[in-house]
């Protein structure tokens, strides 16, 4: 029943398979939609996924979470799509370090990470930060910048002790 190809005239008015659909999931739809963008099946699941997992989903946990789903897209497919929903401002694509490419739905609630580069520990990071650069970067550079979800780099407050009983 999964099968690529379906538009979006196709897909509506069809009883989605039972799933509750996260109204996140379903905001995004209807505003691709109305941009004219053409909704398959698998751009839907890949949307659905991403927003029914909370986020921070790398490519093979997107895959894992669509083959529980019953379809087994590639993973180059996959990430297709999610390029697509990036270009869109839909999707974020973060490098947390150590080969870990996270993919997050944008949405209304922003936040950043701090990734520690001596203990990997991730921890999270207001948005409201940020507000002072962007600020700046378009006074100073008429630059407008898309700061979705980042990371910074550098050493938590643990290790930093940690490294100064050491020296
Ligand atoms: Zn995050
Ligand atoms: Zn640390």
């Amino acid at each position: 029943m999964l099968k690529a190809g379906y538009d979006r005239g196709q897909l509506d008015g069809i009883e989605w398979t039972g799933k509750r659909v996260s109204s996140e999931a379903e905001h995004v739809l209807a505003s691709l939609r109305q941009q004219g963008e053409r909704i398959t099946i698998q751009r839907r699941e890949v949307i659905e996924a991403l927003s029914r997992d909370g986020g921070h989903l790398a490519i093979d946990d997107l895959h894992g979470a669509l083959v529980r789903r019953g379809l087994d897209l590639n993973e180059p497919t996959i990430y297709r799509i999610l390029q697509w929903l990036k270009d869109l401002c839909v999707v974020s694509q973060t490098d947390l370090g150590g080969n870990r490419v996270v993919y997050q739905m944008i949405g209304e609630s922003r936040h950043h990470h701090l990734v520690c580069l001596n203990c990997h520990r991730v921890i999270e990071m207001d948005d409201r930060l940020l507000d002072d650069l962007r600020a700046r970067l378009r006074q100073d550079y008429g630059f407008e910048p898309r700061i979705d979800h980042m990371a910074f780099f550098g050493l938590c407050s643990d290790c930093q002790a940690a490294l100064e009983t050491h020296t």
